[in-house]
């Protein structure tokens, strides 16, 4: 064990993850590329956590850090008027989509997501909530009451009262087989019967990922959601749409994932990408809820100066550069090249994404069944190769791609064949 990894063990937490056999330590970052302490190049798909949403060292996020750092305003409050804090909410507002939207800022998505149900459950009076098997929303004790897969539950207790929705587990063997119209018509009458039996009269929200991040990337057909949509709505139920991985164009077919299944929320929630890098988190919500209850107060440190102008730079350099329609060129470009790929190597038991976010499913190739150790041995293999991936799934089966939305075309085919030549190797080693 290296001298820093054992110092990591000694201080911090053994629940907090750390990836491969010999862990790395990155030292450098361009374009979308990094390098470790031990001066090895990576090609990054992961992005950090899909958080170097438009690559390392952006001169247009630097220069605006620097520009606030030199005014000698790190922080003060968000008691004063903060004008990158307004003109921010004010895009974000605008290209939410949902009517007369507000946005509050925090440090993070757990955080993101606290505050959405807080507003919900006061809006509603009810600490009754929805949210889908299989999702992930964070840490805190509201986020994690919502979080359905055990992995990252870590068995907490929480204060909601949460019910889970099918939506994303056709894999069950109850659903294998179902065209999506069955699928979502069984998910609907399960949705009701929860509603008739399982919860108190009042539901607060449903809160669900487009696609589901830590789940493995997994997606409800379309149409689901505008199927639930319309059940909430006569129930008066919210609906809160976590676009902490899918935000900001990723997906490539809309600018947030929600929106291509033709479904308004009443509130989303975001972080990751944003801050390219800086810790930026919030909500985006109509206006009548997020003005409503008085219980929530400022967040000291969210929406701060630095953070403001991370986020402006990285939003404009999104927009400008029609960030969102490369992550379709580029996203076809690795899906179909995995799709094309995948026949003739066993252990892929599934290939599925949509733009700059996609992922493999690695299966035993004797039975079919979800193989976590050959993902592990994918991560260590993309690894040697000079590639960064991550690891998901309901059984930690999935590799997970979702690289910076700058990556170019020659990039896009560079990653794609390195991911192909990995699992060449591990499907001969399994054979
Ligand atoms: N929501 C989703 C969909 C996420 O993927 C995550 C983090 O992975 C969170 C919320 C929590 O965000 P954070 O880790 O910034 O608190």
């Amino acid at each position: 064990m290296s001298d820093l990894l054992a110092r990591h063990r000694a201080v911090l937490p053994n629940w907090s993850p750390l990836y491969y056999e010999q862990p790395i330590e990155i030292v450098r970052g361009k374009g979308n590329r990094v390098v470790d302490a031990e001066g090895r190049s990576y090609l990054d798909f992961f992005a950090g956590i899909l958080t170097n949403m438009i690559g390392y060292d952006v001169p247009e996020v630097r220069q605006a850090v620097e520009r606030q750092l030199a005014t000698g305003v790190v922080h003060t409050s968000t008691l004063y008027l903060l004008r990158t804090q307004i003109e921010l909410a004010e895009k974000i507002a605008g290209l939410s989509g949902i009517p007369d939207a507000k946005v509050f800022f925090t440090n993070s998505g757990t955080e993101a997501n606290e505050t959405a149900l807080l507003l919900a459950t006061h809006a509603r009076r009810s600490d009754q909530v929805l949210a889908m098997r299989q999702s992930y929303h964070g840490r805190s004790f509201g986020a994690i009451a919502v979080t359905s897969n055990r992995g990252w539950k870590n068995n907490a207790l929480s204060p909601l009262n949460a019910h889970f929705l099918h939506g994303a587990d056709r894999h069950l063997p109850q659903f294998r087989g179902m065209s999506d119209e069955a699928y979502i018509e069984a998910c609907v009458a399960d949705l009701r019967h929860v509603l008739a039996t399982a919860t108190a009269p009042d539901v607060a929200a449903l809160i669900a990922e487009p696609i589901q991040g830590v789940g493995g990337f997994t997606m409800a057909p379309d149409g689901l959601f505008a199927a639930y949509k319309q059940v909430l709505d006569e129930e008066g139920i919210l609906f809160i749409s976590d676009e902490v991985q899918t935000g900001w164009g990723r997906t490539g077919e809309s600018f947030f994932g929600i929106q291509a299944h033709g479904v308004t929320p009443d509130m989303m929630t975001f972080a990751k990408g944003l801050g390219n890098g800086f810790a930026v988190g919030g909500v985006v919500a109509r206006g009548d809820l997020m003005d409503g209850p008085k219980a929530i107060g400022l967040s000291t440190f969210g929406g701060n100066p630095i953070a403001m102008a991370a986020a402006s730079a990285t939003l404009d350099y999104v927009l400008d550069h029609d960030l969102q329609s490369r992550a379709a060129v580029t996203g076809a470009v690795l899906i179909d090249g995995l799709r094309e790929a995948a026949p003739r190597l066993p252990i892929v038991g599934g290939v599925r994404g949509k733009g700059l976010m996609f992922a493999v499913d690695l299966v035993d190739p004797a039975t079919g069944e979800p193989s976590p150790p050959l993902a592990a041995r994918m991560l260590e293999e993309t690894k040697k190769l000079g590639l960064l991936v991550g690891k998901g799934g309901l059984y930690g089966h999935a590799l997970r791609m979702a690289p910076p939305l700058t990556l170019t075309e020659d990039e896009a085919r560079e990653g794609l064949g390195l991911l192909v030549a990995a699992l060449e190797t591990v499907n001969e080693e399994a054979a």
